[in-house]
């Protein structure tokens, strides 16, 4: 690959197949529809391939919804934590369904969008997540609704439920017993139900995720129901399929070996920084020279991690952060002024193409 310059983001379509694969394997043998949430992943270059596996789009946004709508087709469900009329009327051009966060946005808004299938998301009050940033139930939470008698008074106005509760749940038992609960608690709910959306944080694509038991209970408490299953995989569609590829611009020392690459993680890995993760690397791969790895912006704390490495770094070479596509393209921004990545794909025939190159000129009228 050579003529690319760095840094650039490189979306590989057979990795990301992988994940796909197992998607349409869910569905096919429990049933269940997936919809990818386009708020961790929007890249939409490689769409064509994630439609045929995939049954549409879900969304945060009009915004959202609208690209979903316009660039992956299909289904499109619009959730957002608060519509404005404006958002609504624009909105019911094109989605399918429409799922409020609350009953005084469903009270508000459902004369407008009245004939496209409407829902609401629940709270149950249940939650799997390691942080409390990305915590559904978390204290004084205000998303989805948590007074059951409030729903079974709006019930006959939708057609569906939504519950988004996890956050990178690779533990099926944990899952299991929280679809018990819901079906305990919710059960009459449900049967006056068509859908159900279990939307996203689940794990099931991560190696050694117990799928034939996961697809097993999904269809069992589908037919239970009488509901038709949606999930909403973000992290789970797309994971381990890209790599941020850089270059080492400097290496200096401070008691440590201190490789600077021409990447930086505010602007180019957001997510890290929020959740003080370390990066993981690709390339080189791992070996007895300890080294800092870190970005070119101001920022004090622009660290990707401390590895040991197979080779010593040096200027001029390359170095892959791996995992580098869930929250992290649609987070990028323009922090510093550095050079936003490129976009790049590998498509499935082994062929590179190159997506998109930013300029000075985004940059600039970024913000005037
Ligand atoms: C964030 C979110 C998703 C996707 O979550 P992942 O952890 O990326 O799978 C799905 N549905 C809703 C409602 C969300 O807020």
């Amino acid at each position: 690959m050579t003529n690319l310059s760095t840094p650039y983001y490189l979306i590989d379509e057979k990795k990301l197949l992988k994940n796909l694969k197992i998607i349409s394997h869910i569905r096919e043998t429990s049933g269940a529809k997936s919809v990818l949430a386009l708020k961790c992943f929007s890249t939409w270059c490689v769409f064509p391939l994630m439609q045929k596996y995939m049954d549409g789009t879900t969304s945060s946004s009009l915004f959202e919804a609208r690209l979903g709508h316009e660039k992956f087709g299909k289904e499109t469900h619009a959730f957002s934590v608060g519509y404005s009329r404006k958002d609504i009327i624009e909105l019911a051009k094109f989605a399918d369904k429409v799922i409020f966060n609350s009953v005084s946005q469903l009270n508000m808004f459902h004369k407008d969008v009245k004939g496209l299938k409407l829902g609401i998301r629940v709270n149950p009050g249940i939650s799997y997540s390691h942080f409390d940033l990305a915590n559904p139930a978390r204290k004084y939470s205000r998303l989805g609704v948590i007074d059951k008698k409030e729903i079974e008074k709006i019930a006959p106005l939708v057609s569906g439920l939504m519950f988004h509760f996890n956050c990178e749940n690779d533990d099926f038992a944990n899952l299991a017993k929280s679809l018990d609960y819901i079906g305990e608690k919710y059960g009459s709910l449900l049967k006056k139900m068509e859908w159900i959306s279990l939307g996203g944080g689940l794990f099931f694509t991560k190696g050694g995720y117990l799928v034939r038991e996961f697809c097993a209970k999904l269809k069992d408490f589908a037919g239970k129901y009488g509901v038709q299953i949606y999930l909403e995989p973000g992290e789970a569609a797309i994971t381990q399929c890209t790599e941020l590829v850089t270059t080492v611009l400097d290496v200096v020392h401070n008691k440590m070996d201190i490789a600077i690459v021409d990447a930086s993680i505010e602007p180019h890995m957001l997510d890290l920084l929020i959740y003080r993760q370390n990066a993981k690397i690709a390339s080189p791969k791992s070996g007895p020279h300890k080294f800092i790895i870190a970005g070119c912006s101001c920022l004090a704390g622009d660290v990707f991690g401390t590895y040991g490495l197979k080779k010593k770094l040096k200027p001029g070479d390359e170095v892959r952060i791996a995992d580098a596509a869930g929250y992290t393209m649609v987070k990028k921004n323009w922090f510093n002024g550095i050079q936003m990545p490129s976009i790049v794909v590998r498509r499935l025939d082994g062929k590179v193409e190159k997506i998109r190159k930013f300029t000075y000129e985004d940059f600039k009228y970024n913000l005037s």
